[in-house]
């Protein structure tokens, strides 16, 4: 039995890991186009901070694989031949697997506007990218970002921390008005202003201004241009799915997969970021851009590969994450919507975050910490925590276990009481009687 991986990154080996815990002795091959092979992809934050060094982004060495005995090639795979059961490899070698899976992630989604392909136009999808970050803001004084969510973040703060001048621009009123509520955007905004960001609200970039080849400025919508040396984009991602798409897989806005984490070809799978799994749970097939569930999907589609059947059953979605300096975490469902700023979703995002149903918000806490729940009928469907962190880990299993909270409803949606002690109570005795 030929196994053959595409991807390298947290999916492709997860689904390698279960392979091998089924099959000692069948034939494992990955295969990747990013040169550096594995490596932490939400690391690339902190490294372009200066709080990791580039070797912190390798969680692996080469010894730690060995144990999974399987070969590595790096190479881009340009087509798939269904009827052959067949690989194309850089245009040129024939490689024939058994069993596939196709771990492709997800890129940036493209800027469009004029302008878009000079010198100092920058993204932040891979370690290649936030070198050459780096490189720019060595001489680069100033910096306009454009986008949304997690990663238009990190592109700012990277830069403020590397001494480069940050405009941040913003089509609508507020930033990730889709998952953020009004108070929690405008906490995020007010760090943002301390730090020095300059905030443009209802600015659209309509154009990039090069001379010589490299940005010299940037024209907005209203007529305003603004000097910059860097232009830094984050307005969303696309899955990576034009090897299924060429080969005829179904796809929506990822490539389809059941809950076994196969396509409508039964000899290839699909996880990680490229994937819009279904989930029997919800009945619903959803992407998600998170370590975490691309870990989980490529581990079950390595099991069912292997012969394994196991089904996947999507956990909430959770992400503890920086937004402005503040430690955030989003969990299970929260806001609805379309974000101006994004493209479908954006990385360390989940489209589930977006989907909420009837429920009643509750907030407590102001300024540095902030929780807000949200109330369904006998459960609690989502949450943010910003700021302290006690309340994280507790929510993550309400949640996560849909803990019945019939006994603190009430209190919860008083006026006159603290959330937060709400949930603290109930989570001790929770773990009193567990
Ligand atoms: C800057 C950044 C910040 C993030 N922040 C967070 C966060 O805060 N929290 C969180 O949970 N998640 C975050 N994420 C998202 C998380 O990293 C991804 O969800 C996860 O890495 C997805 O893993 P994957 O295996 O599906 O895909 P990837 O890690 O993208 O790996 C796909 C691999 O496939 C390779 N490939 C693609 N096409 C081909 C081809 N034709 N031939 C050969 N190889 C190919 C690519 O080179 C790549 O190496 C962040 C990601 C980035 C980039």
């Amino acid at each position: 039995m030929r196994y053959v991986i595409i991807g390298t990154g947290v999916a492709g080996f997860a689904s390698i890991e279960a392979i091998r815990s089924v099959d000692k002795s069948g034939e494992i091959i990955m295969l990747g186009d990013d040169p550096h092979g594995y490596y932490s992809r939400p690391g690339l934050a902190y490294y372009l901070t200066g709080e990791l060094h580039d070797k912190a982004l390798f969680p692996k060495k080469r010894e730690d694989f060995a144990p999974l005995n399987f070969r590595y090639q790096n190479t881009r795979v340009t087509s798939i031949n269904r009827a052959e059961k067949t690989l194309l490899l850089d245009g040129k070698t024939l490689l024939s697997y058994d069993k596939l899976l196709i771990a492709t992630g997800a890129f940036a989604a493209p800027l469009t506007v004029p302008g878009a392909n000079l010198k100092g136009v920058v993204k932040l999808d891979h370690l290649e990218d936030a070198r050459q970050i780096l490189a720019l803001a060595k001489r680069g004084k100033t910096a306009v970002v454009v986008g949304g969510g997690i990663t238009a973040l990190e592109l700012t703060e990277g830069l403020l921390s590397r001494g480069v001048n940050v405009h941040y621009l913003l089509r609508g009123d507020r930033y990730w008005s889709n998952v953020l509520d009004e108070q929690e955007s405008h906490i995020v905004e007010a760090r943002l202003q301390m730090e020095g960001v300059t905030l443009h609200f209802h600015s659209e970039l309509t154009e990039v201004i090069g001379k010589n080849g490299k940005v010299s400025s940037v024209r907005l919508l209203n007529g305003q241009t603004i000097k910059c040396d860097i232009l830094a984009y984050a307005i969303g991602i696309k899955p990576r799915v034009e090897l299924a798409r060429e080969a005829d897989l179904a796809l929506d806005r990822g490539i389809l997969v059941n809950e076994f984490l196969q396509t409508n070809d039964p000899d290839i799978y699909s996880a990680g970021d490229v994937a819009q799994a279904y989930d029997p749970a919800s009945g619903r097939s959803v992407l998600d851009s998170l370590w975490t569930p691309a870990r989980e999907q490529g581990y079950t589609a390595g099991l069912n590969m292997a012969g394994k059947r196991k089904s996947y059953i999507k956990s909430p979605p959770f992400n503890v994450t920086r937004l402005a300096g503040l430690t955030t975490t989003i969990i299970g469902t929260v806001g609805h919507g379309r974000d101006e700023d994004i493209v479908g979703i954006a990385r360390g995002d989940s489209e589930t975050w977006r989907q909420l149903p009837d429920a009643i918000a509750v907030q407590g806490g102001f300024d540095m910490n902030h929780v807000r729940v949200l109330v369904g009928e006998k459960t609690l469907i989502g949450a943010v925590v910003m700021g302290d962190q006690t309340l994280s880990t507790p929510l993550q299993k309400i949640i996560a276990e849909k803990m019945d909270i019939t006994a603190i409803h009430g209190k919860l949606l008083s006026r006159d009481v603290k959330i937060a002690d709400v949930i603290v109570d109930y989570w001790s005795n929770h773990l009193k009687t567990a």
